[in-house]
């Protein structure tokens, strides 16, 4: 406990740029926090990967990822990779399920002194992740898509009864945890003062699959009397969010559907630079953000490294939870007022959100705020 290794894969295109911005603030914040220790192991991962190795993911790294205790994977510009190769696969779906990481964590809020499309969003989609629609993930083998003839192409749609009760238990987790914290901040909700679930489905269509996504969730909702659970069908939970976003608390959802709505909350709140994720399983998470590996603007020194820094943040959190650790607990709190403060009062802000601060400026003004703020915490926010 308090010691932790972290692993490292970069990823591509910007991936390179941001990831090293990760690291060093997690660096940062544990030579601040007597009694945590971080250490980094790199894996190589991607088109460089390929290049070097003849593998977007050599051999060895699923074993070498399961000696430590979490990792970050920086986008992946799947892609571009050459088809068809079995050496070229895309790595993040084979890690996420190698490791049985069912759950992906995607929060979206309103951030101080970013100019977005709406104010007072503080949401997090929780998304099953490995299972619905994404046929590279969602069989045991083979795969979840075939052309029975050139003409003709099917995808199978996979929702499990333990799969959609595993994501609904940490959904429900969740909310209760995030509305807890509020009470101890003083802070409300605009949904209101309960915490509560919105479970989105379309099983006016998918009967099955999405009947037996919601009648699980449902059962689970009965454990928990204390979170208010209602339920939407996805294409008028589209247009709610986009309308009124600052009603929703904790949304839980099939794989695809919270896959295409994490990007579009994360556009409420800014865009896909401020949209982190943790991708968690009973043993180890895994800090990814939503956005993928943007070629557009890759090598410039411009892309946001908000969104991997607080997928990291997030990472440590969850081991300090996991482990009862106060210091790396503490340390994850530090990271986010840094970053917060560093958006706010600094106004260091990168171009896609309206600055004009480079990655690595934005990524050096958090860590002196770290190191500039050592007392920001007290035992009492513990
Ligand atoms: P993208 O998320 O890479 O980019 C969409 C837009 O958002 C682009 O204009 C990009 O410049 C911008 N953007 C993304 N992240 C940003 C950041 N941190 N800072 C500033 N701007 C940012 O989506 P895409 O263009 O559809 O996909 C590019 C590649 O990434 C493809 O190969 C795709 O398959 C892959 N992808 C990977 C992941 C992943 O690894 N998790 C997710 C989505 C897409």
């Amino acid at each position: 406990m308090g010691s932790y290794r972290i692993g490292v894969l970069l990823g591509d295109d910007i991936g390179p740029e941001i990831v090293p911005q990760a690291v060093a603030t997690l660096a940062a914040a544990a030579e601040d926090s007597p009694g945590l220790t971080l250490q980094f192991v790199d894996f190589p991962v991607g088109a460089h990967a390929y290049k070097t190795t003849a593998y977007t993911m050599p051999p060895g790294t699923l074993e070498g990822l399961a000696e430590l205790d979490g990792w970050i994977l920086g986008p992946l510009g799947h892609a571009a990779y050459p088809r068809d190769n079995p050496n070229a696969l895309n790595p993040h779906p084979i890690i996420r399920r190698h490791f049985d990481l069912y759950a992906n964590i995607r929060p979206s809020r309103s951030l101080p002194g970013v100019k977005a499309l709406h104010e007072g969003v503080d949401l997090v989609i929780v998304r099953e992740n490995n299972e619905g629609m994404q046929p590279d993930r969602n069989m045991h083998k083979g795969g979840g898509e075939f052309m029975p003839t050139p003409d003709t192409a099917l995808s199978t749609r996979v929702i499990t009864r333990r799969g959609s009760d595993r994501i609904a238990r940490a959904a429900f987790e969740i909310a209760r945890a995030r509305h807890k914290a509020r009470l101890a901040s003083g802070q409300t909700h605009p949904s209101g003062e309960r915490p509560r679930v919105t479970i989105i489905h379309k099983r006016t269509v998918f009967k099955l699959t999405c009947g037996l996504f919601v009648d699980t969730a449902t059962e689970v909702a009965s454990e928990f009397p204390d979170i208010d659970v209602n339920d939407h069908q996805v294409d008028s939970f589209a247009m709610a969010l986009v309308v009124t976003p600052q009603r929703f608390d904790t949304i839980l959802t099939t794989n695809m559907f919270g896959d295409i709505l994490s990007d579009l909350a994360a556009g409420l709140v800014g865009g896909l630079g401020l949209a982190p994720a943790l991708n968690v399983g009973e043993r180890y998470a895994m800090a990814q953000a939503t956005h993928g590996s943007a070629p557009d603007i890759a090598g410039r020194n411009i892309a946001n490294p908000y969104a991997i820094i607080m997928s990291a943040q997030m990472l440590l959190a969850w081991l300090g939870r996991r482990n009862s650790d106060r210091a790396a607990l503490l340390a994850a709190q530090k990271i986010d007022q840094a970053v917060h403060l560093t958006l706010g009062q600094d106004r260091v802000r990168t171009v896609d959100i309206g600055g004009n601060a480079t990655t690595d400026e934005f990524g050096r003004a958090i860590i002196n705020r770290i190191r500039s703020s050592p007392n920001i915490l007290t035992a009492k926010n513990a």
